[in-house]
């Protein structure tokens, strides 16, 4: 294993050194040995007593305090200048067999000098939550941070009542964050905030290294990436829940797997988070979120952008202008492979929010919905597609037109079937799946949580396994908390 210490190697003011303390009885529930492997980390090793402390409370061999990384952010609109990992901890940096290197950051670690009145801890359900959501997330091919281990520790947290406590171990390209740089220019730190782009080009983005204006080159990265990644998330349903700055990545990658839910029903106001009573963070507003997010971030490189700051927002304001163009065109083309549509017809985009009007209004499954258009395309058979809708006169007017469509793009049925099923999960981390797994695990019995991350490291396939049916009625999770 290469463990690095570099991002607790930059300046002193950009992370805490922790003396970490071990917990009562930690034990491995989920091991990524796939993960493990790729990344230098022997699988046997991580399970040995040594392993453990390493992925309990970032006990490195080499004896090296793992740090809190230090960090601001707008939480629902209001800035906090100082958050930082108040119960979390950057363990260090590994590297894969490429040479790139990893971030291992562990969660629910233990207090730090950023707890403010937390604890510290996380509970185990949020825990397991996290590491299906993500690899789930993985498995959908959207950018994310990955779970590498979720943990007991054998000791209790207080919640609404006491419940197990858990520790889950991802990985990221980076954890820097929106919050990073706000931390910095909250506190007109010009010099870190110069250290902490040439940081992130070295480590994320050395395509970037040469370019005139790195600033302004790591602004439009940045957009571009994150513009691609909320397309990602609407094309399947994805609901992140708090798109605060400080959970928003500078690598594009989806972090911070809190209140995140999937749609069941198809509704672009829909809220699951419990914090978020105002609808800050609904399903449809996240591209917006995302941007005004980003419009924080080009505020922290205004300086670097260029010295005359009228000039430099009319730059930053061009570049973040750039959001729109990229969120439209891989959303409208990720549309266009969900309904298997091989060439650009103008009066495409009218045919999807036709579709999503009538799903809307008879509150269709959205993951159901194209895996039975999926079946469409293969069988001709839209029984099963029809039966989701409430008017199956409208969704077979819609359906028509649909077949209609296919026929400017002359592809074969089997082709479009398989290329449409690629891109159309049968399953989706469903809330209340996830919850009746979680349950039961707190409950001693970790099968279901295993099963169902199995099944969804495998999301595209065809299974007979049940995963794919939508709540019923009682079972529908109306909100999701962090915890
Ligand atoms: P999150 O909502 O998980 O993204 O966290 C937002 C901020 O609250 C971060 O600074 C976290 O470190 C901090 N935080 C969340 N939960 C706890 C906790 N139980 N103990 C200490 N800090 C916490
Ligand atoms: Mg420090
Ligand atoms: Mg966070």
């Amino acid at each position: 294993m290469q463990l690095l210490r570099q991002y607790a190697a930059l300046p002193e003011r950009f992370s805490t050194p922790l003396q970490s303390r071990p917990f009562k009885a930690p034990a491995i529930i989920a091991l990524n040995e796939p993960l493990a492997t790729a990344l230098g980390l022997s699988p046997e090793w991580l399970k040995s007593p040594a392993g453990l402390s390493f992925l309990s409370h970032g006990l490195r061999p080499d004896g090296l305090p793992p740090v809190a990384m230090a960090y601001a952010g707008h939480q629902f609109g209001h800035f906090v200048p100082s958050l930082g990992d108040g119960r979390a901890m950057l363990v260090g940096e590994v590297m894969d067999a490429h040479g790139k290197l990893w971030d291992l950051h562990l969660k629910g670690s233990g207090p730090t000098p950023f707890s403010r009145r937390g604890d510290g801890r996380a509970a185990l359900g949020p825990v397991l939550r996290e590491y299906s959501v993500s690899e789930a997330m993985a498995a959908l091919g959207i950018p994310t941070t990955r779970a590498l281990a979720a943990l007991t520790t054998g000791e209790n947290v207080l919640r609404e009542t006491l419940v197990p406590g858990g520790v889950i171990a991802r990985i990221a390209s980076s954890h820097v964050r929106v919050g990073t740089f706000q931390y910095f220019a909250a506190r007109g730190d010009q010099e870190a905030l110069r250290i902490l782009v040439d940081h992130v080009i070295e480590r994320i983005y050395p395509e970037l290294t040469n370019s005139p204006n790195r600033a302004l080159a790591l602004l439009e990265t940045v957009v571009k990436r994150q513009a691609k990644l909320v397309a990602q998330w609407m094309l399947v349903g994805f609901i992140h829940g708090v798109m605060n700055t400080d959970n928003m990545s500078i690598a594009g990658e989806t972090i911070d797997f809190g209140p995140c839910a999937f749609l069941d029903a198809y509704d672009p106001g829909k809220v699951f988070s419990f914090i978020d009573q105002n609808g800050r963070y609904a399903y449809g507003q996240q591209p917006d979120m995302a941007l005004w997010n980003l419009g924080r971030f080009a505020e922290t490189l205004l300086p670097f952008i260029d010295k005359d700051t009228d000039n430099a927002v009319k730059i930053a304001t061009e570049t973040l202008a750039r959001f729109d163009d990229v969120f439209g065109e891989a959303y409208l083309s990720g549309w266009r492979q969900k309904l298997g549509l091989n060439t650009e017809q103008k009066a495409d985009t009218t045919l999807i929010s036709r579709l999503l009007t009538l799903m809307h209004r008879d509150e269709a499954d959205f993951t159901r919905t194209f895996r039975q258009l999926c079946n469409v395309a293969q069988t001709g058979d839209t029984s099963g597609f029809l039966s989701l809708f409430k008017d199956q006169a409208a969704a077979g007017i819609w359906l028509q037109d649909w077949q209609q469509r296919l026929t400017m793009d002359g592809m074969s049925a089997e082709d479009r079937a398989q290329a449409m099923k690629a891109v159309n999960p049968r399953i989706i981390p469903r809330n209340h799946q996830i919850e009746a797994a979680i349950t039961a695990a707190v409950g001693g019995n970790y099968e279901p949580f295993h099963r169902l991350t199995e099944a969804l490291s495998h999301p595209f396939d065809d299974a007979d396994d049940g995963f794919d049916q939508p709540p019923a009625q009682h079972e529908r999770v109306q909100n999701t908390f962090c915890g």
